[in-house]
């Protein structure tokens, strides 16, 4: 929303007083001067007029470790939630920022903020997300040729974006994604006649699950999330 359109809504001024506000110096955005009464603000910009605040919220942005078992979702009736796992007063007001399958473990983020998670999922940012891979049968030579060409999804009727596969072992591989399509990496393997028995989710853009434990999770400040993904 633009600013001089949130100062009017929050105070009832007219357009002209919002403005010489703004022009005289009156008005803060994030700590500092208003610049510009076209100046975009959202919900999480702390805003304020003659040293009153007019708006504060917290953008929340959490890591966590998903163990399996628990689905990618707020609520469900039948099964545990990643939801349940988040011990604070503000749990309720998260969303997942890119599902992970029930059976998958790895890195999972949450936020209460739209914007970021919205950004995450552009195609054109094509942020990697980076898994490790168990295999039922052994990795095929020419699987990492096939997954960069892209494989042909039917249901969708598209061919997806290349895909990086670094083979570790006979069964175990890294992949790098630069999109996510539901169940992705299983459909891949399931199109050249292998299996995933398990996936973990190690890093998306440059944030890296390291050695948090399996359901724990921790707090990222809003400068590192924004510059990391
Ligand atoms: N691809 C899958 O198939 N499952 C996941 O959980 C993530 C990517």
């Amino acid at each position: 929303m633009r600013l001089d359109r949130f100062l009017s809504h929050k105070t009832r001024l007219g357009k002209k007083a919002v403005r010489q506000h703004i022009d005289a110096g009156d008005v803060t955005v994030d700590g500092k001067p208003a610049h510009h009464h076209r100046q975009e603000v959202d919900q999480f910009t702390t805003v304020t007029l003659n040293d009153s605040v007019l708006q504060q919220k917290e953008a929340i942005y959490l890591m966590l470790h998903k163990p399996p078992g628990y689905l990618s979702a707020t609520t469900d009736p039948e099964h545990p939630t990643v939801i349940d796992l988040i011990k604070e007063s503000f749990a309720s007001e998260l969303h997942i920022a890119g599902r992970l399958d029930r059976a998958s473990t790895g890195l999972l983020l949450l936020t209460n903020d739209g914007r970021w998670s919205r950004s995450l999922t552009e195609p054109e940012k094509k942020i990697p997300k980076i898994y490790q891979i168990h295999l039922r049968d052994p990795l095929r030579p020419d699987a990492a040729e096939i997954f960069s060409r892209g494989i042909y999804f039917a249901y969708e009727d598209l061919t997806t974006a290349p895909v990086e596969l670094t083979p570790l072992s006979s069964h175990d591989a890294t992949i790098t994604l630069f999109e996510g399509r539901y169940h992705q990496i299983k459909r891949m393997f399931h199109a050249i006649d292998n299996k995933v028995l398990n996936l973990h989710r190690k890093q998306i853009g440059a944030l890296e699950l390291g050695d948090l434990p399996p359901g724990a999770y921790k707090r990222i400040n809003k400068q590192v999330i924004w510059s990391s993904t």
